[in-house]
Formats: C-alpha cells, structure tokens, sequence
C-alpha cells in the first residue's frame, strides 16, 4: 500500500481526500530554504510555511548544526536536574519579549502555550472569566477550543470550559463592555491569522493595554503565529510597543525544526510554582532539543534582521497582489497584510479552493484561514526573495485565469 493509502485508511481520510481534490495527494520528500519536493521530484514553492512556522525556511543550517549538536550530547531532559539549554531559552525570552516579561513555561504547540496562559490567569486572579475575540484561534485542545469560537469545531465537544466570552475583532469598546467583576483576562491575537488574516485598528492593543489596567484584568497576546517576526517586528505587539501580561509563542520560535510552545509571563504570574513547582508541567515541554532549536532560531532571526525584511517584502508581496485585485476584482474581494502574513480575500470561498489547487499544480503551496475559508494567507519563509514572490504572483495570475475559464464553462 503507498503512503497515501495508509494515510487514508490509518490517519484521516476527510483530509486524504481534501488533499486529492487540491492535488496534494502527494508523498513529501525533502526541503531545502523555500522549497519542497515531492516523491516524484516535483519542487513546490513553500507560500504557506507550515502556517507561519517556517520563518527561516526549511532547515537553515545553524538550527539544524544546533540540534544535531544537542542530539550527540543529550536529546531530552532526565527532569530530575537542571536543563541548561531550557534555562537560557527562557532567560533569552525574557531579554527580547516586551515589558516586564521574565518567567517561561514550556509546552510542545501553541495549544499548549494558551491552556497554559488560560490556566495562570485564573489562578493568578481567582476568577473564571475570558474574554475572546470573533474568529479568534488559539488551538484546538478543550482549553484553548473553548476561547476558539468556530461551531464546526466547538459544537461536536460541548459542553465546553465554562466562562468565555466572545466579543467583535478590533473594537475595544466591545472588550470595555465586556469587562466584569469575574473577569481575569482578555485574550487576543495582535493580527488574526486564521480568521482571515485580520488586521486591527491602529492603537487597538494600547487600548486593550488601558481597560486591563483600569479594570484589573490580565491582557493574554497570543502571539504564536504573529511572533518572531512574522509581521515586520520581533513581536506584533512591538508595533504599537505595548506589553501584555501573558503572552504565548509557539510555531517559529522552533526555528522549523522542532516543535515548542512558549508562555512567557510577569513574575508575578509565576508565583504559583513557588508553592507548587508541578501545578503545571508537561514532560517534553522545553526539552534540550526544542531549548537548542529556539536559542539557534533567535539568533539567527535577530542576526539576519529577518523581521525588517518581513517588512520590505511583504510590502513588496502587498503591491505586487495590489495589481492582480484590479485584474480579477470580481474574484478577488480584498488583500491585506501585515509584513509576511498576508491574505488573499476571494468573494467566494470556492474560488479560493479552485486557486489553492491551480497554484499547487504550478508548484505553489497556499491554504486557507482555519477560521475563514474565503481567505487564502501567504505566509512565506521570511527569507523569500524577490523572484520567488514574482513566481509565486505570476502562478497566482495563471491560477485565477484558469479558475475564470472554469467557472465561464460552468455558467
Ligand atoms: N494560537 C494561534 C494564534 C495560532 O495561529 C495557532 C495555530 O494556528 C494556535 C494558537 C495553535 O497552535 P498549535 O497548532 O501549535 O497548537
């Protein structure tokens, strides 16, 4: 049986056969930067980037040579003693994240990241509520699902953790509002990635910032996907230099190697580990792996400025997709962006599934928004060059004119 078979039969046949209408019943082989081949040397141009993962690309040299390292030296912690590639991790989180953050818990994913900020803010506070934003993803895991508002992935668990409230993208008037004595926390993605890639309005962080502190609640950014300079700065909250009280990275901050989720806090959120040092603990969490992956991706991030050419090239991407919206305006609704996370608004999201397949097979990775199927986000590896947007712009061009001529011989 081949790989797709197994996959089908043993692992998910809905996606097995999401991934054949794409065209992406493929077997992966290898990658390399931006690129990836598959079993029968076909090279894809990597758009989508393991959704906001692979800042560096696949496999860049100096977090692979530090994992490799650590592999040779000691893969996984005995727990029992001191790890220190996972002490510096966090002590060099707490150098490059915003404000007063000095304390980290290691998970393995996002999920993990946000259950943990979910449960400090209720412990930290003694009180139940939060507070979370329409087409808000912050994982799937029951913690992190209940402040996740899709029905399609809420419903079929209910009942789900008590306590959430979901308020509109963007207006801090609706989170003011929202506030109330059993509050403990506001919890919101800087840009919304897969609602839509959504962008809020200038200084809505900093107001954000205001009603916590008037209040008395904690303010969560989850930064998983917009972190590590994803949207032009370190962190998406540098934009508007505002400080969360919690804040959760996960898919980058492996450098594209190994998994790890981060929950970085003020110290006095981590108080609850002074009496109970396992009131939280995961046993892969942070591991000298992961620990020696991120250290690596750090510097390598800050060394190679990559969040300033998440700047220059999603600016780039930006006016280069500006053109193609005035081409195919009855196709294509809008294009927004922050830095390298970029969306593609399709006035129909079976125009965007007929694009998503034209451009694999011109060799383009793309997917959807989890929360919005009408966008389709381009998220590059921050280290893109300029052809290979003007390749993948030019595949998007041929894309939509393929998916014109199919729907006029429908019509
Ligand atoms: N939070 C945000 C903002 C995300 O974008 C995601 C994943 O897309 C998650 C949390 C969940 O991360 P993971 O899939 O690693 O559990």
């Amino acid at each position: 049986m081949d790989a797709y078979e197994l996959f089908e039969r043993h692992v998910n046949p809905g996606l097995a056969g999401l991934l054949r209408f794409t065209g992406l019943d493929v077997v992966e082989d290898h990658a390399e930067g931006v690129y990836v081949w598959d079993r029968d040397g076909k090279r894809y141009l990597d758009f989508l980037g393991l959704y906001g993962t692979l800042n560096l690309g696949h496999r860049h040299p100096k977090v692979v040579e530090a994992v490799k390292r650590q592999l040779d030296r000691m893969p996984m912690s005995v727990r029992v003693m001191i790890s220190e590639p996972t002490a510096r991790l966090a002590a060099r989180l707490a150098e490059i994240t915003p404000g007063e953050l000095s304390m980290t818990f290691f998970g393995n994913s996002g999920t993990e990241a946000v259950e943990a900020a979910f449960k400090l803010a209720r412990i930290h506070t003694g009180k139940p509520e939060i507070i979370t934003t329409e087409k808000g993803f912050h994982g799937k895991t029951l913690g992190s699902l209940s402040l996740t508002p899709k029905p399609e992935y809420q419903d079929p668990v209910r009942p789900l953790v008590p306590g959430v409230k979901v308020v509109p993208y963007g207006s801090a008037e609706a989170v003011a509002a929202a506030v109330g004595p059993q509050t403990a926390a506001i919890i919101v993605e800087p840009v919304q990635g897969e609602g839509g890639i959504n962008i809020p309005p200038g200084g809505y962080l900093r107001d954000l910032r205001r009603i916590a502190d008037d209040s008395g609640v904690l303010l969560i950014f989850d930064e998983v996907q917009t972190g590590m300079g994803r949207t032009g700065r370190l962190w998406a909250a540098d934009w508007e230099g505002v400080a969360p009280d919690l804040m959760t990275s996960a898919k980058a901050l492996g450098g594209g190697v190994m998994p790890i989720g981060a929950t970085v806090g003020r110290e006095e959120l981590f108080e609850p580990f002074k009496e109970n040092p396992l009131i939280h603990s995961s046993t892969f969490g942070g591991n000298p792996l992961a620990a020696a992956a991120a250290l690596a991706a750090i510097e390598v991030t800050i060394e190679e400025d990559l969040p300033a050419r998440a700047e220059e090239m999603g600016r780039y991407l930006l006016a280069s997709l500006a053109g193609l919206k005035d081409d195919y305006h009855d196709f294509i609704a809008e294009v927004r962006g922050k830095g390298l996370m970029v969306g593609v608004e399709f006035t129909d999201a079976d125009i965007g599934a007929i694009v998503i397949s034209e451009l694999a097979a011109r060799g383009v990775l793309t997917a959807f928004g989890l929360n919005n199927p009408k966008v389709v986000r381009l998220e590059p590896p921050l280290i893109v060059e300029r052809e290979q947007i003007d390749e993948a712009v030019n595949a998007l061009d041929e894309s939509l004119r393929a998916a014109g001529e199919m729907l006029a011989g429908v019509l």
